[in-house]
């Protein structure tokens, strides 16, 4: 039987700061809103994971494989594998414990909310990740300098963009996670201190940080709009507009001697 993991929203209101300020912290965000689908990534003989073809969360079967020549049986191949997804049926083939059909993805894939254009560049990073988690980084890093343009920054200098969103208020674990894929995406193209083809895995945590970033920097501010929008009455949207007009004309250190807050209950 297939389970098939969801998308799910904690059924409270959440606090949005950006982009006026930054004052939450990464992890309380993701307790509370988590827009995030959870990812398995296929793992030799586990019994269920993020199925490579139908992409859902799946019981896996395992068998060996006899080799069968012409009218010869020459018995199982221990080093010969093949897994079938219980949803969707289709057989991944499996070769000294690595998936080699089809080709090796255990990357997650990319947040739904991300540019089409920095899609691409993120799929053809996972495709080659096992094989060259350099060349991975190095897309990795295009891919955040496409959503620094996407979050209305010029996308020529990351750098320089990562700074004009720290002083918009970018949470800081936004921030630090920009700068990890910025720093090693570099380092794949610059060789420095990281080799990247020795440290596999610091390649594939890379994938899981340009998702975050475009999880709290698109995805949860768009639900929390959508929610924002169809759920308050036109009167408490007014009444809230009216609320942070006041507060952005009142003087600084007003406090309890300025004009009342307009009524928001
Ligand atoms: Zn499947």
């Amino acid at each position: 039987m297939a389970r098939l993991r969801t998308t799910s929203l904690a059924g409270k209101d959440i606090p949005c700061h950006w982009p006026l300020g930054s004052t939450y912290s990464l992890g309380e965000e993701r307790n509370a809103m988590t827009t995030q689908i959870p990812y398995t990534p296929p793992t030799f003989w586990s019994d269920g994971f993020n199925c490579p073809f139908c992409h859902a969360f799946a019981k896996q079967e395992w068998g060996n494989v006899n080799k069968i020549i012409a009218n010869s049986n020459y018995g199982k191949d221990a080093d010969l594998v093949i897994c079938r997804c219980s949803r969707c049926e289709k057989f991944s083939v499996w070769v000294n414990r690595k998936m080699v059909a089809p080709a090796a993805v255990i990357a997650p894939p990319p947040n739904a909310d991300i540019a089409d254009e920095t899609k691409v560049d993120y799929e053809e990073a996972r495709t080659i990740s096992c094989q060259s988690p350099r060349g991975a980084a190095a897309l990795l890093r295009l891919c955040i300098q496409k959503l620094c343009k996407q979050l209305g920054e010029t996308g020529d200098n990351i750098n320089d963009d990562v700074a004009s969103l720290v002083r918009k208020g970018l949470p800081p674990k936004v921030q630090k996670a920009l700068d990890v894929v910025r720093v090693v995406g570099n380092n794949a193209v610059h060789p420095g201190q990281i080799d990247l083809n020795d440290t596999p895995e610091v390649a594939n945590k890379l994938f899981g940080l340009v998702n975050i970033i475009a999880d709290v920097m698109i995805s949860q501010p768009k639900q929390i709009n959508e929610i924002y929008e169809t759920v308050l009455p036109e009167a408490q949207k007014k009444a809230i507009a009216r609320r942070d007009s006041a507060q952005l004309a009142a003087p600084p250190n007003a406090g309890s001697a300025g004009a009342p807050p307009a009524s928001v209950s």
